[in-house]
């Protein structure tokens, strides 16, 4: 774990929060500094990898060792983040005053939390849809932040959609994954994230699309992001059995807005080595995730190590093949020609 650049305050310690806030601004800044300065040219990486994701952070929960892993190995991973995240929970004291209901100044702070996230996933490559603050996050369904026009679950479609095939071209992934027709667990943008991936997956390879937005380009797999129901078993239980807190307040995988069936999981990226980097930027977008939270303390860091294997759904492509094990891919580039 990067712990030099982010250290971890005993709880409640006012003055080393203080210090950790300004270690991640000063990464922020460092970090943005730097993507505007470097110059990237994705065909110098045989591999490329384009993540489409709703608000800052859930890149790290769901996708972060994946990232790490490829990041490490060279690959060229973008990430396109569709919202800021402003009507997100903020479950530190000291800024709670950020919230949308107040000062609605959420957003901007995680584009910091997302900033020093990427420094700790060691990931160049992070752009918001449209440009920063273009969509609004939409908040959960049948509250007024979903009524507002600026909110990304109202989002033109076709605009959206020429933004993403714009990014597709000029990267040119082989390999693009978001979330599933449900968004994984059903907020809005998450849905809406999905509905624009698909849409410009299909797009892009079209040459009569938008030519002005550059050649044309045909990525070779599409990927959902999925929990198998296995895992969030296995956590359920060990939470249980450590007498800790119940996990979402439920007993059964089967009672969890999300969670697949194990057998329609195609493939697991193994990327427990890259698990200090995801701690790091879990802890990174400090507003909403509590890292030092119970299923994390669990004995042998149990909750850690389940968040160190990412699982994934193959829905356009081939699929490559398993190893001696498994059938499962443990590679989302398998079975991919690069050059
Ligand atoms: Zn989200």
């Amino acid at each position: 774990m990067t712990d030099a650049t982010l250290p971890s305050p005993e709880p409640g310690e006012r003055l080393e929060q203080d210090v950790e806030s300004a270690v991640l601004a000063a990464a922020a800044t460092a970090v943005d500094a730097a993507a505007e300065a470097v110059d990237i040219v994705p065909l110098d990486s045989p591999r490329r990898l384009l993540l489409v994701h709703a608000h800052p952070d859930d890149e790290t929960i769901g996708t972060g060792a994946t990232m790490a892993k490829y990041a490490a190995e060279n690959v060229l991973v973008t990430l396109v983040t569709c919202t800021l995240g402003e009507e997100g929970e903020v479950l530190v004291p000291e800024i709670a005053h950020l919230a949308a209901d107040r000062d609605d100044g959420l957003g901007q702070h995680r584009v910091g939390e997302l900033a020093a996230a990427m420094e700790a996933l060691r990931v160049k490559d992070h752009r918001y849809l449209g440009g920063m603050g273009r969509w609004r996050d939409s908040g959960m369904m049948g509250t007024p932040a979903n009524e507002r026009s600026d909110c990304f679950w109202r989002a033109d479609l076709d605009e959206a959609v020429r933004e993403l095939v714009a990014v597709i071209r000029e990267v040119r992934p082989q390999v693009v994954v978001t979330y599933d027709e449900n968004g994984g667990y059903g907020h809005p943008d998450h849905i809406q994230a999905h509905r624009v991936t698909v849409a410009a997956f299909e797009a892009s390879s079209d040459p009569a699309y938008a030519p002005e937005l550059g050649e044309r380009w045909q990525p070779s797999k599409l990927y959902w992001t999925a929990v198998p129901k296995s895992v969030l078993q296995a956590g359920i239980d060990a939470l249980k059995e450590s007498g800790g807190t119940d996990f979402f307040g439920v007993d059964s995988a089967d009672d969890l807005p999300f969670g697949v069936a194990d057998d329609v999981i195609t493939t697991e990226v193994d990327a427990r080595d890259h698990l200090d980097a995801k701690v790091a930027a879990m802890r990174a977008h400090k507003s909403q995730i509590e890292v030092d939270g119970p299923f994390f303390a669990l004995s042998d860091h149990v909750g850690q190590r389940a968040f160190g294997r990412e699982h994934y759904i193959l829905v356009r492509g081939e699929r490559g093949p398993g190893s001696e094990t498994s059938d499962r891919e443990s590679d989302l580039f398998a079975g991919v020609e690069h050059p």
